[in-house]
């Protein structure tokens, strides 16, 4: 996941961290197998990445759109039907 920008249109290598913007996402997902489990045991929180190149972090952000999962998103003039992630600045 981390292995390019985030940005589909760009093809922009991760190599740096010191390099654009690197955004921490946690997503809960069900257990396909865990119907026996205690209801705090069925979900499982997953950690994922996503990092935009310097050059795409200038004019976009990332944002979570129900159904399409993470997309690169104008950060300027961007009126909000999605919910922006937090820049990860730990
Ligand atoms: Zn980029």
């Amino acid at each position: 996941m981390l292995s390019k920008c985030a940005n589909p249109g760009c093809s922009a290598r991760f190599l740096y961290l010191n390099r654009g913007k690197l955004f921490r996402i946690t997503r809960e997902s069900a257990n396909a197998c865990g119907e026996d489990l205690p209801d705090h045991k069925k979900r499982t929180q997953r950690l994922e990445y996503f990092w935009l190149c310097s050059e795409c972090a200038g004019e976009m952000t990332l944002a979570f759109r129900k159904g399409v999962g993470i997309v690169p998103v104008p950060s300027r003039g961007f009126v909000q039907p999605t919910v922006f992630l937090r820049h990860d600045s730990a």
